[in-house]
């Protein structure tokens, strides 16, 4: 069932991009809890990280963590270190239901996370 993530993939509502491919689609967290808070999703429309197929997505999960490392870079977090968080499910605490990657940055994280 189509997200929310899936309107701003198609820009019928607006996001702050800030990276894009024809695969994945990178924009910023409409409530960020971090000075840096970017949301890097696929453009197919994958659920959850249950739903991910090692053969099938390797490539899209690599160029996933390649537009985090990018973005990190340009974001000037990418020397003190930044935080890659996926959550699955219920218990996980996911509300949108489109396989996203929080890139969060730009102060001290904290372990164990709540
Ligand atoms: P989850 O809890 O599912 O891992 O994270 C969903 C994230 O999407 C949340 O951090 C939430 O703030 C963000 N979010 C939800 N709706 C929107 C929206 O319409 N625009 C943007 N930019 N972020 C959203």
């Amino acid at each position: 069932m189509s997200t929310i993530f899936s309107k701003i993939i198609n820009r019928e509502i607006p996001a702050d991009i800030v990276y894009e491919t024809d695969n994945i689609l990178a924009f910023k967290d409409i409530n960020p809890q971090a000075p840096v808070h970017i949301l890097i999703i696929p453009k197919i429309e994958i659920p959850k990280v249950t739903d991910i197929k090692g053969k099938e997505h390797a490539e899209l999960l690599g160029e996933m963590f390649d537009a985090a490392n990018h973005l990190a870079k340009e974001m000037g977090i990418a020397e003190d270190g930044f935080r890659l968080v996926f959550n699955c499910g219920n218990n996980g605490g996911q509300e949108v239901y489109h396989l996203h990657m929080h890139l969060l940055g730009g102060r001290q994280m904290k372990w164990p996370p709540g």
